[in-house]
């Protein structure tokens, strides 16, 4: 059972069975609200036919080709209906399997991008204190939640990190808040300490999820674009959790009007239900490897299953969806409503912070007794016991449910937690 505590669950065992629209069925039976949309992936909701009849029918047409010097179409054919959807001028596509390799891929291409364009001496990547950028040794060498990294040894060298911006002034704003859009000035404190032509790429993410919602200050996004423009430096998004609608539009760089010139994604691509991830890439990334570099390198990186057949089929059945039902601007429509029966948990004892943006919401608890983490997870257990499910990290309730959700889903689920946050010592 990864990430799961597991002599806990041994005692008391959470097993879903099936499931099908907003709503789960665990192993006894009893239906659970979805309000994580799993992961943070099913932005569908569950049991979408168009995509398991898109699997079946690619596995029987064809199950797997080899993507060592021989393709097939359904890659082409899946970049060309997403790049429509990418922000500014991103159309080119590096099909991964999961969030932590489109991080790890996005991090090689930085660095082999300016090593391409004979600047190689810019090596330095740096993240973001809290920051979760999957698994990999590249993922946990940017990020910086201290558990993901402390047990691994020395990480990759040359990497360091912007402070988080989990500010206690912000506590209970709404949507984004206003205090600490200064804090992007650390990455002109780290290109002083460092100098810029050492610097690759800063990687963040526009809102960071795993570390319990943290979003960023009005017009930080904007300011860090600025400094890496005025140095040369490139923007990586880790777009794992904001892309595909969870904040109101594809991506989050069209939310915030920041253009990245990376983007990683995943879960939402084919909502959840095959694993697949993607880097989205600005012409000039592209055209540096398509030109070939030393020894007619283009990148050499790939996956046996980079750009999987029935993968494909998958998150072209699932941006289908998509498109037809208007789910990418459908968490805008929500959001106001969403906002406000999340903050009218504000009168529940033991919250210390709400945090919302688009169709994500973040309770923050007052630790019992002062050990972090104990009453939320109890939270978190007695929400699933009585048929809801959130996610629970650190002090902090997290909530993103499906984009399909309805306003009365909405009150069920903040309903449920109103109840349980008054019920809990
Ligand atoms: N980046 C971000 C921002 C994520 O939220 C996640 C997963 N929660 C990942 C990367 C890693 O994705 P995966 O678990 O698919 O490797």
């Amino acid at each position: 059972m990864p990430f799961t505590a597991n002599r806990q669950f041994k005692s008391a065992p959470r097993l879903l069975q099936s499931a099908k629209g907003m709503y789960y069925t665990d192993v006894d039976g009893r239906q659970v609200l979805d309000g994580t949309a799993g992961l943070w992936c099913c932005n569908l909701g569950h049991g979408r036919e168009e995509i398991s009849h898109a699997v079946a029918k690619q596995i029987g047409e064809m199950d797997y080709a080899p993507s060592f010097q021989m393709g097939h179409p359904l890659p082409f054919e899946f970049a060309n209906r997403l790049a429509k959807h990418l922000p500014g001028d991103m159309r080119h596509v590096f099909f991964t399997n999961s969030g932590s390799e489109s991080v790890d891929t996005a991090l090689k291409m930085a660095l082999a991008y300016h090593r391409l364009r004979g600047d190689g001496a810019r090596q330095r990547l740096i993240g973001r204190e809290k920051g979760y950028h999957g698994v990999g040794f590249g993922g946990i060498s940017v990020g910086g939640i201290v558990h993901n990294r402390k047990y691994f040894g020395s990480l990759l060298t040359g990497v360091d990190h912007l402070r988080h911006t989990l500010l206690p002034e912000n506590a209970f704003s709404q949507g984004l808040p206003k205090n600490g859009t200064e804090l992007a000035d650390d990455l002109e404190r780290l290109i002083t300490l460092h100098d810029a032509s050492t610097i690759a790429a800063v990687i963040v993410e526009p809102i960071s999820g795993s570390a319990g919602v943290i979003l960023p200050p009005e017009g930080y996004l904007k300011r860090l674009r600025e400094i890496c423009d005025a140095h040369g430096i490139l923007l990586i998004f880790d777009e794992v959790i904001t892309g595909f609608g969870r904040i109101g539009e594809p991506f989050a760089a069209q939310r915030f009007d920041v253009l990245p010139d990376i983007i990683t994604a995943a879960k939402g691509l084919t909502n959840g239900a095959i694993p697949m991830g993607a880097v989205f890439v600005r012409p000039p990334i592209h055209d540096a490897f398509m030109q070939g570099g030393e020894a007619g390198i283009e990148l050499f990186h790939g996956y046996t299953y980079s750009g999987h057949p029935v993968a494909c089929a998958a998150g072209i059945a699932a941006l289908d969806i998509y498109e037809r039902e208007n789910l990418f601007t459908r968490a805008r429509e929500l959001e106001s409503y969403w906002q406000q029966r999340l903050h009218s948990l504000r009168e529940q004892p033991h919250v210390v912070d709400i945090r919302d943006f688009g169709l994500i919401g973040a309770v923050q608890l007052a630790p019992r007794d002062g050990k972090p983490g104990q009453r939320a997870y109890q939270v978190f257990t007695e929400m699933f016991r009585r048929g809801a499910m959130v996610r629970v990290t650190g002090d902090t309730i997290a909530m993103s449910p499906p984009l399909i959700i309805e306003r009365a889903q909405i009150d069920e689920l903040i309903g449920r937690l109103a109840e349980v946050l008054a019920a809990t010592p």
